[in-house]
């Protein structure tokens, strides 16, 4: 299949756009496999900043970590995204930020990323963002929650002024059950 899936695509750009040594967010954790794939393009001399509130989320990122050799260059904050400005210091420029709404698959459904501490957080991210910069979000909105979430995110990053920024839509639009679709927020 040439059309690739969000997730694919989302890595796709993210790879075009992360240089070993450079500063970039995971703002949703999970299970971890972004975590990883962050940390293996920024490498040693670089850094990931991953957060996410569910405890097991963050174990078991930890420990996908620690068997990958990727623990040096990562920092896992048990905490959410919107208390970005807090746990990255305001000196570090970030040239990307992944974030995957909804719900950790196989977890309680019920924790699930919210409109205002999604938009505080893309909002803060994107004041950091270098030129060129990508923040990417993967908006999974099947699940009870998440229409209003899609709706929010849609209508912020439909404002951003395109002097500023490029924003991209991408996804499948004869597929039946919500499937998911990225934003991609470039920086001018
Ligand atoms: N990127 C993940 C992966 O590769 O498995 C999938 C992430 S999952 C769709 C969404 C995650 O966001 C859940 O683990 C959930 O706990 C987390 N979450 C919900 N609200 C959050 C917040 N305010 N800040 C950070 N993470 C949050």
């Amino acid at each position: 299949m040439y059309l690739k899936t969000a997730v694919p695509f989302s890595h796709d750009l993210l790879k075009q756009v992360i240089a070993p040594g450079d500063t970039v967010i995971d703002a949703t954790v999970g299970n971890g496999s972004d975590t990883v794939f962050l940390a293996t393009l920024v490498e040693k001399k670089g850094h990931v900043y991953g957060f996410d509130i569910q405890a097991e989320a963050i174990k078991q990122t930890q420990e996908k970590l620690l068997l990958t050799g990727l623990t040096e260059q990562v920092t896992l904050v048990h905490a959410g995204h919107e208390t970005f400005n807090q746990h990255v210091p305001e000196t570090k420029e970030i040239s990307a930020a992944i974030f995957n709404l909804g719900y950790l698959p196989k977890s309680d459904k019920s924790v699930i990323t919210k409109p205002d501490t999604t938009l505080s957080a893309v909002t803060q991210m994107l004041e950091r963002l270098r030129k060129a910069g990508l923040l990417i979000i993967v908006v999974y909105y099947g699940h009870d929650g998440g229409a209003v979430e899609k709706d929010a995110v849609l209508a912020f990053c439909e404002s951003l002024d395109q002097t500023q920024y490029n924003v991209l839509q991408y996804g499948f639009i004869n597929q039946k059950n919500a499937p998911p679709f990225v934003l991609a927020i470039e920086k001018k």
